[in-house]
């Protein structure tokens, strides 16, 4: 083939299905993407054996690359994984209360930072404090943008160039790169290790503490557990020796579960208000975890020690926007209403009987007519994700998916393409399509992309 064969650049900018995509997506993402497709026929064209593909053929080819460009931006995907709170799918879901704050405040003006008693300025974190210790049975709080962003704020606060002491084994990692020693030594504390992996005693702190100890440092075992010889300080006994000693007992709770997990069939989880109760000064968590929420970072605690918080300018570098803050007052003041638990979607979703999903599994089945053959309604496992309770396993229900001609990777890229993208779990040679995470009001979304799939990998067999 010649290289005279290829169509010019200013041919394919101007063939119009191209040219409509630049006014959509800018001139210079359109031409990148004809050289995307037409570089790899141009490289080739010394081959002997090599053809230009037609015109129509690379003009297709572009409009392909630029589709999915066009809808590379933030998707509303349907989440069949079975994991409650997964971080790569934007962990909780938000309640239609929070939804609808967001949407009241984020459209107009609000009194984010203005009193209208006295028409003066007012704090954006005064609402939130009173609700927060409200719920927590704390003196105060305040949010910041993440968990990471409160234990760092937390640290810088109070043991810049001092030391912390930490137990062995709660010298965490969890997901995005936030690892507990690491965020130490960038704040400017001083990390002083104490104990054993498995074994710590109350003793190891009291023989660490210093002139220059600024705080006891107890971080959740989020995402791993310990098993086997082991021994921990009890968060009570270690406010006791802080207490003794004058030096505040800090607690990264991470989860940030209000309510007994145990109610959900779910292992007990430490509660925010545990926390308090035990004496804890100050605890952080995340707004969505077990909360339920919008990204944040919450800290509860001492009138006096969220009050230095307040007063450190790198707050200010962490703060949170309006459309966060009203969706984190809207689910908390959930938690004050009786059965509001229920409309927050993560408890909507562990509250769902196996019987109710297996029920929604079979509807979603008989809709496949024909194809429902190629679909088992299955027993499946749910994870609360998220980096918590990585132990637990929830009984769940789940269609299991055997497409004809199709490995069930092929499948699930398939499920990945559709609008919404379905994303789903393989098990051994079956796709699966967990009921748990799928919401009630999806399952028709769900039946219908499952039956045009399993059409077309019928029709193409
Ligand atoms: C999840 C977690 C964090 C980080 O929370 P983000 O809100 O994601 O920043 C910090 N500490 C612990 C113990 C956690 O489990």
């Amino acid at each position: 083939m010649s290289l005279r064969d290829i169509p010019a650049m200013h041919r394919l900018l101007g063939e119009p299905r191209i040219a409509g995509f630049s006014a959509l997506l800018g001139p210079r993402t359109v031409k990148d993407a004809i050289d995307d497709v037409v570089e790899p026929i141009r490289r080739s064209a010394g081959n002997s054996d090599s053809v230009v593909p037609p015109f129509d053929a690379i003009v297709a080819a572009v409009c392909a690359r630029l589709s999915v460009t066009e809808r590379e931006g933030l998707l509303e995907v349907i989440n069949g994984t079975g994991i409650l709170l997964h971080t790569n799918l934007g962990r909780a879901p938000l309640a239609r209360e929070a939804v609808d704050a967001i949407g009241s405040v984020a459209s107009g003006y609000s009194n984010l930072e203005f009193d209208l008693e006295t028409g003066a300025r007012g704090s954006r974190y005064e609402r939130i404090g009173g609700l927060l210790s409200e719920l927590s049975g704390a003196e105060d709080g305040l949010v910041v943008n993440n968990c990471a962003a409160a234990v760092l704020l937390i640290l810088d606060t109070f043991a810049k160039n001092r030391e912390v002491v930490i137990g062995r084994n709660q010298l965490i990692e969890i997901g995005g790169g936030f690892r507990l020693p690491d965020v130490l030594k960038r704040s400017g504390a001083v990390l002083v290790e104490v104990g054993t992996t498995n074994k710590m005693y109350v003793r190891d702190f009291e023989q660490a503490l210093t002139p220059r100890t600024a705080l006891l440092f107890r971080s959740h075992q989020s995402n791993f557990q310990i098993e086997g010889f082991v021994s921990d300080v009890a968060p009570a006994e270690l406010v006791r020796l802080g207490r003794r000693a004058g030096i505040p007992v800090v607690e990264d709770l991470g989860s940030g579960a209000l309510v007994d997990l145990a109610d959900y069939a779910l292992p007990h989880e430490r509660t925010v208000i545990e926390a308090v109760r035990d004496g804890v000064d100050l605890v952080a968590f995340s707004g969505d975890k077990l909360l339920g929420g919008p990204q944040a970072g919450l800290i509860v605690g001492s009138k006096p020690m969220i009050a230095r918080l307040r007063a450190n300018p790198l707050l200010r570098a962490l703060r949170v926007d309006k459309a966060t803050l009203a969706a984190l007052g809207a689910t908390l003041r959930l938690y004050l209403e009786p059965e509001g638990t229920k409309r927050i979607p993560l408890y909507a979703m562990l509250a769902q009987s196996v019987e109710a999903l297996r029920e929604r599994a079979a509807q979603i089945q008989t809709r496949l007519g024909e194809h429902a053959k190629h679909v088992r309604i299955a027993d499946s496992e749910a994870y609360a994700g998220g980096g918590t309770l990585p132990m637990a396993r929830l009984a769940s229900a789940a269609l299991a998916i055997r497409a004809p001609r199709s490995d069930p990777n092929a499948l699930a890229a398939a499920l990945r393409r559709e609008r919404p993208p379905i994303v789903s779990r393989i098990v051994g040679d079956e796709l699966l399509l967990d009921l748990r995470t799928i919401r009630p009001d999806q399952d028709e979304s769900v039946a219908a992309t499952l039956r045009r799939r399993l059409e077309k990998n019928s029709a193409d067999s």
